[in-house]
């Protein structure tokens, strides 16, 4: 009987707990009884118990118990990580394939342990959280879309952090495929290591061409369907069928989604954007001009180039919540005659917004930072942001 330590009661840490109920050789214990313990990826390194005993995320104790002898139901495995753009690739996967998504898009990796339905492939979104507590974790195909600054106060170090990004493939083998973005600098370092078979992908990518049909706007996302293009491929799928597929496939809610056109004003959410590199993406992904809404919790990234960036890109930036004080004064400090507009909340940002625009202008709510500020999460962000719009008139 190997007796497990829970970190964690969400989701994750119940999600657990019901694995180690219906499996056989397995108990709950307290963290001082435990051979095992098994961590949630809210719990940052410096809060885990003071222990001997071996800590490991539940995406690992999930692939250990998809391996462990006699297990009825071994998955293939598709994992997907980088900074941004994890849950749209992992959902793009899925829907190509066919197959379920697992992990941080929603459902627990450890759901599907001896699952009854088993589906040949899963395709896993891992955060750089659930990779921090991987040894032997191994997909057989990997994707890796970028890695850029985000999570510094949890990782500390840009290194630390694409460190652990890189466990993703640092089990692979070179039976194994890995594919990444190549024109990042910290991903490439990285990849140098790496035993897979390697597939890199850029807007520089020939199949790049056949991307024609599809409702995915900007650049970020031709890369998202390359990526999604190459990990179906590798997965064994047919080329034509994957082009057919990708035309079907719709953006994830809170991704540069298309809310309503008010008085011939495209609003789009993409409350998702809780860092500076996606709003940098998403202002990018517009040839109109645009009015972009900024909020949120300040997670002390450096702001100096994503303002001159914006300065040059946008009309005019309306902004509220713990970020405003910071990026007002750099704003100000850069060029202090941009038209930038500090507010109370979401419903004054929306109305300042749309107050400066002209018609065909575009409305962009891309926050660049986290919600808890002022919302639950990310979703409740972009709901309230969408109910607003929708009751303009
Ligand atoms: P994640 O799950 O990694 O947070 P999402 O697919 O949910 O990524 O997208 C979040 C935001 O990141 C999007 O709203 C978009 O602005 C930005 N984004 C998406 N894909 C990419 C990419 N390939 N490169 C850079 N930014 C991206």
């Amino acid at each position: 009987m190997t007796k497990v330590a829970i970190l964690g009661d969400g989701l994750t840490g119940q999600s657990i707990k019901k694995a180690l109920e219906r499996l056989r050789g397995y108990s709950l214990t307290e963290v001082q009884y435990a051979d095992l313990i098994v961590t949630s990826p809210g719990i940052p390194a410096e809060k885990m118990p003071k222990t001997s005993v071996e800590i490991i995320s539940e995406i690992e104790f999930a692939y250990r118990l998809f391996h462990r002898p006699g297990s009825p139901y071994r998955p293939k495995l598709i994992a997907v990580t980088g900074t941004n753009g994890k849950t749209t690739v992992t959902s793009l996967i899925s829907h190509l394939l066919g197959m379920p998504a697992a992990g941080n898009i929603g459902t627990p990796l450890i759901d599907y342990v001896d699952s009854p339905s088993r589906p040949e492939w899963l395709v896993v979104e891992l955060s750089s959280y659930q990779l921090e507590f991987c040894t032997t974790f191994r997909p057989e195909i990997a994707v890796l879309t970028n890695i850029t600054p985000d999570h510094l106060l949890r990782h500390k170090t840009m290194e630390n952090y694409a460190c652990q990004k890189a466990k993703i493939f640092g089990q692979q083998r070179p039976s194994d495929t890995l594919i990444y973005f190549n024109e990042d600098t910290y991903v490439s370092d990285c990849v140098s290591r790496a035993q897979a078979m390697l597939q890199p992908y850029s807007l520089k990518s020939p199949e790049l061409s056949l991307l024609t049909n599809s409702k995915l706007v900007g650049n970020h996302n031709q890369l998202n369907m390359l990526a999604g293009l190459y990990a179906a491929k590798a997965a064994g799928l047919d080329m034509d069928l994957i082009l057919s597929r990708l035309a079907t496939f719709t953006p994830v809610e809170h991704r540069l989604e298309f809310v309503r056109n008010y008085h011939n004003r495209p609003f789009y959410n993409d409350s998702k954007a809780t860092n500076p590199d996606s709003t940098l993406v998403a202002v990018d992904a517009f040839p109109d001009p645009i009015h972009l809404i900024l909020c949120g919790q300040d997670k002390q990234l450096p702001l100096d180039v994503f303002i001159g960036y914006l300065h040059k890109k946008v009309k005019t930036i309306t902004i509220f919540g713990d970020i405003s004080e910071r990026f007002v004064a750099g704003s100000k400090k850069q060029n202090a005659s941009f038209p930038l507009f500090q507010v109370q909340d979401i419903d004054a940002a929306i109305r300042t917004a749309f107050k400066h625009s002209k018609e065909n202008d575009i409305i962009l709510f891309s926050p660049s930072c986290a919600s808890f500020d002022q919302f639950k999460d990310y979703n409740h962000r972009g709901q309230v942001f969408k109910e607003q719009v929708n009751l303009l008139s």
